[in-house]
């Protein structure tokens, strides 16, 4: 048997590529911004996770490039050994204290943070319980512990009591969520599940990273929106979206930190950030924190386009985030609208399963606090001339 057979026999994607219809690895010829350049046609982005518009801020870029100058271009080791900087330990400090924990860690990406951190805190004899539609990054951080992994229905809390219920009091349970879903742009239902944390002594950790940036009155994400920071053990969040960088990090209390810097094998045994990514990541936290009326443009922007699409009678699902899916059910369809909306100049993800359940493909789009009326208004047009003139 050749182990290749898979790939030979893999005709997916070419059906999608022979009718011309196939949407992904899109390629950009400019930098990631409201607008961007593909096919050499400006088309204006909503697809894209740059909440607060920062990828092209000069103040994020001039931070880059003095860091690049300063320490180079790479760290050449993993932050146990030879890899930690300065800079590494100062946007560790900035991004506890902003969260309000005791410490945090960054590491080299936010899929690795969720490897790193999930596997380092949850062994054998422990419990994950995960809501369905975490992030990919989060079921495989589950893959790679040891501990038993309990799922329950997206954001079904009888069905979350139901399952702590039967776990026995002498395991120790970690509930994992995503703050805010990242394909279907809902919001963790975290009162609840605080008061079920309590009630069957478990601990609670939230991949916050869509919330950072865009909920709460200071962005600092999910826990704030609901006044429940000092509730959440454990914050994890991601610099490749609000932070306009690439990284991710957790924010914990001191004891949980020093514990995964010393076990985590995803942060262990692999470089530490770049001095350019790490200095765009703290730069881009000075301008959240410096100016917070972006969080209030992100949410203005998308509740204009939530109108706007609902006016034109567009199946979205209802958000309270930048995320607002828009609902094309199955994946040809899915499809065939992206690529007329590209044809009309604007991008959105076509999300199809395994990222969605089957049947319920979408295309999500995402706002950004730099996204202007006119640009906005532009994308509308272009919904309402694929879904209401062609049909
Ligand atoms: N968690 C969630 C909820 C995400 O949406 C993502 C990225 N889409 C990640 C983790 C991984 O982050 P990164 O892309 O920064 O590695």
């Amino acid at each position: 048997m050749d182990i290749f057979e898979k790939c030979f026999n893999y005709t997916a994607a070419k059906e999608a590529m022979k009718a011309g219809i196939y949407p992904y690895f899109q390629v950009l010829e400019s930098g990631q911004d409201t607008e961007v350049i593909i096919n050499g046609k400006r088309t204006i982005m909503i697809g894209s996770n740059n909440y607060l518009g920062l990828t092209s801020d000069p103040r994020v870029i001039e931070a880059a490039k003095r860091a690049l100058e300063k320490y180079g271009t790479g760290c050449s080791g993993s932050r146990f050994l030879n890899g930690t900087l300065d800079l590494h330990v100062e946007l560790e400090k900035r991004l506890a204290s902003f969260l309000n924990k005791e410490a945090a860690l960054t590491f080299s990406t936010g899929f690795q943070t969720n490897l790193g951190i999930i596997s380092a805190i949850a062994g054998r004899n422990d419990y994950i319980i995960c809501d369905r539609a975490n992030h990919a990054s989060i079921i495989d951080g589950c893959r790679l512990s040891f501990a038993k992994v309990l799922k329950f229905e997206h954001n079904d809390m009888e069905d979350l009591e139901r399952i702590l219920k039967k776990i026995p009091d002498k395991h120790g349970k970690l509930i994992v969520v995503d703050g805010v879903f990242s394909m279907e742009g809902d919001i963790c239902n975290l009162p609840e599940i605080v008061r079920l944390a309590k009630k069957y002594g478990a601990r609670i950790m939230v991949d916050d990273a869509h919330g950072l940036g865009t909920l709460g009155k200071h962005g600092r994400g999910t826990a704030e929106y609901f006044g429940l920071e000092d509730q959440v053990d454990i914050i994890m969040g991601t610099f490749s979206k609000s932070l306009a960088s690439l990284g991710g990090y957790i924010a914990a209390s001191e004891d949980v930190i020093h514990y995964v810097k010393h076990v985590s094998r995803p942060f262990i045994f692999s470089a530490s950030i770049s001095p350019a990514n790490a200095a765009a990541a703290l730069e881009a936290l000075n301008i959240l924190q410096s100016e917070p009326e972006r969080v209030v443009r992100v949410q203005e922007n998308a509740r204009y386009m939530r109108e706007g699409l609902k006016k034109l009678g567009i199946p979205i699902r209802h958000t309270e985030t930048p995320i607002i899916p828009v609902m094309t059910w199955e994946d040809r369809r899915t499809f065939v609208i992206a690529k007329q909306l590209l044809d009309e100049g604007v991008y959105v993800n076509p999300v199809v399963s395994p990222a969605v359940k089957p049947g319920q493909c979408l295309l999500r789009t995402s706002y950004t606090a730099t996204h202007t009326k006119e640009q906005l208004d532009y994308a509308l047009n272009a919904f309402e001339k694929v879904f209401c003139q062609t049909g």
